[in-house]
């Protein structure tokens, strides 16, 4: 298949190169009083900024392309070769296990959406409460689990779930939550999923900008994530797993490259990548996303982590110091997390919230239900004993703040310098 191949032009990563820079690092913004002020973004978990290589591996490829898997030119080649490298590097940057396919796609919901379309037919998804509406909605039919107390009580409800369904099931689960940050059991769930036949899709979306990804350790079926919240810029996505499936199913796009032959009869490809790759790829989207994951290889996971935990240590604590102001958990202070963390402040819409921070600090965060809207009005509902988040319209929204490479101690300080300004007024 054409997924292995690895031309030789691309460079192998170097180990240990320091941590690169993003692009945007100086932008400055206005605020109110039309003062300039440096932007502070922790805005990451909805897309995070351009590494400087990434930038670079795409300047570089834009001088001579062409569409792929077609010409004999040498453009054609060339991006062809890209490709395919891209494809190479995306999976070895997922612990892909030799034979799993790894399609491109526009983003995680292409991604999630494409298994759903490519499930065996009377499969049932089991998804949970909590998840990302990527990961919730694409089911055609689905068993949804209720937001579990515990890490335990996950894998417990997945477990006896599993056990009552007959035919083909797909579990379905984050790896980080795009609300809280929080890890979630994914070895154990994939280890329960299996003991009963299943298989488990992980949306990595939020996990693979954080912490190294890799399937074959966890044992899992299938992933996905997107490029734009791993520092490269939009358009392209991924979905690695087990080829049988996606090999067997219709074409997601119908059209040239998945077909081998028009004679009469249609011919689709075998193998689930130009099976699923109808039309001209987005070639510089994949060559971005690769080269944000050689980047992140290169780095090394253990200086991102440890200046992540710092930094997220550090914003936790300065909300928890200031008064009205709640964090959202589904598993408690001490459960393990990401860079992300949702919050809401005592009888203040997070919009408004939002606006205060942005329009009179320069800081840059989300506000709102963050495409979890079942999870979201949970945690804010009971939890944290804001019965409406604060919104006069009773719609349960928090305040989200996330980091990732290009935050500073300053931008963490900032925004609780500003929540403790807003709270007193
Ligand atoms: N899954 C999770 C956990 C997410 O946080 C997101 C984006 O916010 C998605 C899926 C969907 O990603 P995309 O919008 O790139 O398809």
């Amino acid at each position: 298949a054409r997924a292995a191949e690895a031309p030789a032009e691309a460079p192998a990563p170097a180990a240990a190169r320091p941590v690169p820079a993003v692009l945007g690092a100086d932008l400055k913004v206005p605020v109110k009083g039309g003062r300039l002020v440096s932007y502070a973004n922790l805005d990451y978990a909805a897309s995070a900024p351009c590494l400087e290589p990434v930038s670079a591996a795409v300047a570089a490829a834009l001088p001579a392309y062409s569409s792929v898997h077609r010409g004999a030119g040498y453009a054609s080649q060339l991006t062809t070769a890209r490709y395919e490298q891209a494809r190479h590097t995306v999976g070895a940057f997922a612990g892909a296990r030799p034979g799993d396919a790894v399609i491109f796609t526009r983003n995680t919901t292409d991604a999630t959406n494409l298994l759903a379309r490519s499930l065996p037919e009377g499969t049932t998804a089991v998804v949970f409460d909590t998840e990302h509406h990527a990961s919730l909605l694409p089911w055609p039919r689905s068993v949804r689990l209720a937001p579990p107390a515990f890490p335990g009580e996950a894998v417990r409800a997945a477990d006896e779930t599993l056990a009552a369904i007959d035919g083909p099931k797909l579990l379905v689960v984050t790896a980080a939550s795009n609300v809280t940050g929080e890890l979630w059991p994914i070895a154990a769930l994939a280890h329960i999923a299996h003991r009963h036949g299943a298989r488990i899709l992980v949306d990595a979306a939020q996990l693979v900008p954080h912490r190294r990804l890799n399937l074959t350790a966890l044992d899992l079926d299938y992933v996905a994530f997107s490029g734009h919240k791993l520092y490269a810029p939009f358009g392209a996505g991924v979905l690695i797993g087990r080829r049988d499936w996606l090999a067997e199913a219709e074409p997601y796009l119908k059209g040239g490259g998945a077909v081998r032959s028009v004679a009469g009869g249609v011919e689709w490809h075998d193998d689930p990548e130009p099976r699923h790759e109808a039309g001209t790829p987005n070639v510089l989207g994949a060559i971005a996303l690769a080269a944000a994951c050689d980047a992140l290889s290169a780095t090394g996971w253990t200086p991102l982590v440890r200046e992540e935990e710092r930094l997220i240590a550090r914003l936790r604590a300065g909300l928890a110091s200031i008064e009205g102001v709640r964090e959202l958990s589904l598993w408690g202070d001490d459960h393990p997390r990401v860079g992300i963390v949702s919050f809401t402040v005592v009888g203040r819409p997070a919009r408004e919230v939002a606006e205060v921070l942005s329009g009179e600090y320069g800081i840059g965060v989300r506000d709102g239900k963050f495409c979890a809207h079942p999870f979201v009005r949970h945690l804010v509902g009971t939890e944290n004993g804001h019965p409406d988040g604060g919104c006069a319209d009773g719609a349960a929204s928090a305040v989200r703040a996330s980091i990732g490479i290009g935050t500073t101690q300053e931008h963490v300080d900032r925004l609780i310098e500003a929540l403790r300004d807003l709270t007193a007024r």
